[in-house]
């Protein structure tokens, strides 16, 4: 396993980059635009490929892309279907860029059309993209919290979506603060082990390929997405120290995406974060 921080666009990205190297990070997440606009600016492929050598010759890696959070391939409107698309075609591609294997998506929000509606609208347009898609990087879909129409609570949801392509095609990313809002009890040992279990029922551990690990300020299956320092919310260090000492793959990004992100939390929660691997 491999221990990281999501990087702000803010600062410049090299300065980032060496400053969580410094705190011991091994593996970055990062946008690859601004999170809420629909349009990427084009492309500076000389600076983004100096990026992708500068996280290589720091043995940062892998890169993770999360998409932008206006994505939804849920949506009920055709012109934000089409933009969602649209943006997360160009998102992948940038990734590519990057040399960053994975793009994390959030479902979507059905917005009252159904779970079930909304789900398949998902499958129709990763169908009808994937094509287009470069070679080596995969889509991941990441849990929610399940607020309001969020699809992609349930490992259920999320195995009816990865379920519908031939095995690998896509992957997920499981976020320890969704799943608890979402029910999901990541604060014991026994509910760690439990849930695990489920999802290799469900979903497969191999189709695990990043986990986020965020500590919750809300209580379990409040269905609110909140952030918190790890061990400083209703998780807690029982549960993060369970789910650390599985058996996972040597290269697996855990990624932090805790609040204040830049300050000296950063390095509060790696720090955290590696005592429980020890
Ligand atoms: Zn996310
Ligand atoms: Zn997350």
């Amino acid at each position: 396993m491999r221990l990281g921080i999501h990087i702000p666009l803010k600062g410049g990205f090299a300065s980032n980059l060496m400053r969580v190297k410094e705190q011991g990070c091994q593996t970055i997440q990062l946008f690859a635009g601004n999170p809420t606009a629909w349009r990427m600016a084009p492309p500076n492929r000389e600076e983004i490929e100096k990026r992708a050598g500068l996280a290589q010759e720091q043995s940062i890696y892998p890169v993770v892309i999360h998409s932008a959070y206006l994505i939804n391939l849920a949506t009920r409107s055709e012109e934000f279907l089409e933009k969602s698309i649209y943006l997360l075609n160009e998102t992948m591609q940038r990734a590519a860029l990057y040399r960053a294997p994975y793009v994390v998506l959030h479902v979507g929000n059905h917005g009252g059309a159904g779970v079930e509606r909304g789900l398949d609208q998902v499958v129709e347009a990763i169908d009808g993209s994937l094509a287009q898609w470069p070679r080596g990087v995969k889509l991941l879909l990441e849990n929610t919290a399940g607020s309001g129409t969020a699809l992609g609570s349930s490992f259920e949801e999320l195995a009816r979506v990865i379920g519908s392509f031939p095995p690998r095609t896509i992957g997920i990313c499981l976020d320890t603060a969704h799943g608890w809002a979402a029910g999901y009890d990541f604060s014991t040992a026994d509910g760690v082990k439990e849930l695990l279990d489920r999802f290799e029922r469900l979903i497969g551990l191999d189709n695990l390929c990043v986990i986020h690990l965020n500590d919750a300020k809300v209580a379990r299956g409040s269905r609110v997405d909140r952030h918190e320092h790890i061990g400083h919310g209703q998780i807690g260090l029982d549960g993060f120290r369970e789910l650390l000492r599985q058996p996972w793959p040597d290269g697996m990004p855990a990624i932090l995406e805790t609040p204040e992100i830049g300050s000296d939390w950063d390095r509060k929660n790696l720090e955290t974060l590696q005592s429980l691997l020890e």
